[in-house]
């Protein structure tokens, strides 16, 4: 007989031992958030009601949901959403799934706007707008410029917008890096691409993510070159570039701005791991 009831209890130890097996990371919370994203429950519920049996439809979801992710979907996309910054973000596969590292640089944008006046930002490559919205709810007299060359990624950043209410402070621009900002701003702040073409496959191993978002070409920085090629007069006075950059690019990306705005102020964060992550340039 085929076993068509599962307890809650019994569903997410036969989601942990499957992806335990398969070498899935946390393979116990993978489960969870799955198993929770098709009963559509909090974590204390699921807890509360482990002796609850699944109905059939329900079940049925979850091995299906189970198999996406044994087939390498990241679960962001399984269910939706992703959390950055202490937001809920709508994800799917028009944007990359924003990354916990890349708190760290809009931490860096908010401590420069405490000591400065930032009134225009730019965010550039702003995929889901995990980034601008962010920005948006604690810079609350900010506007922001949030620009990305996907179509697709724009769709899915102003329903985040929306989401968290700050749409009448975002304007969405498609377009090739700070092409279209229309004027001077007070912070440019991107995430771009940076991961080395030879390198891209093991990053996006099952290849869900889009490679536009993170494809920096041979030394992973064509892109993060081009728009400090497009950086001049894109900044006020006193306005600051912060990027995100991968391990190990701190000195080459430095470097590339020191010879093209020598009477810049340069600053180089690392993460958590002691790896290069952000870079600052302030024009004096
Ligand atoms: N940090 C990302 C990763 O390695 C790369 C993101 C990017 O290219 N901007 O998965």
């Amino acid at each position: 007989m085929i076993e068509t009831s599962i307890k809650i209890k019994e569903a997410l130890e036969h989601g942990r031992r499957t992806f335990a097996a398969s070498d899935i990371e946390d393979p116990k919370l993978e489960a969870e958030v799955l198993l929770r994203h098709v009963l559509n429950i909090d974590r204390v519920r699921l807890y509360l009601d482990t002796g609850r049996e699944l109905s059939a439809a329900e079940y049925a979801t979850y091995r299906l949901v189970l198999k996406r992710r044994l087939n390498g979907e990241p679960s962001a996309y399984i269910t939706g959403h992703r959390e950055f910054f202490g937001l809920d973000f709508y994800v799917d596969y028009r944007v990359l799934i924003p990354r916990p590292e890349t708190e760290i640089m809009v931490e860096t944008a908010l401590e420069f706007a405490s000591a400065r006046p930032v009134h225009l930002i730019a965010d550039i490559g702003t995929g889901s707008g995990a980034v601008a919205v962010s920005l948006a709810t604690r810079l609350t007299r900010a506007t922001i410029y949030a620009v990305d060359i996907s179509d697709e990624a724009l769709t899915v950043a102003a329903e985040n917008a929306r989401k968290h209410g700050v749409s009448d402070r975002i304007r969405f621009l498609r377009g090739d890096l700070l092409a279209p900002i229309p004027e001077a701003v007070d912070m440019i702040i991107a995430n771009l691409p940076y991961v080395k073409e030879a390198e891209l496959r093991e990053v996006n191993t099952w290849g869900y993510e889009p490679a536009l978002a993170l494809d920096g070409g041979k030394d992973g920085l064509d892109v993060i070159r081009r728009l400090i090629g497009q950086l001049k007069g894109k900044l006020k006075p006193g306005g600051a570039l912060l990027m995100e950059i991968g391990a190990g690019q701190g000195s080459a990306v430095t470097e590339i701005l020191a010879d093209t705005f020598p009477r810049s102020e340069l600053r180089l964060i690392s993460d958590g791991a002691g790896f290069d992550r952000v870079v600052t340039l302030t024009i004096t």
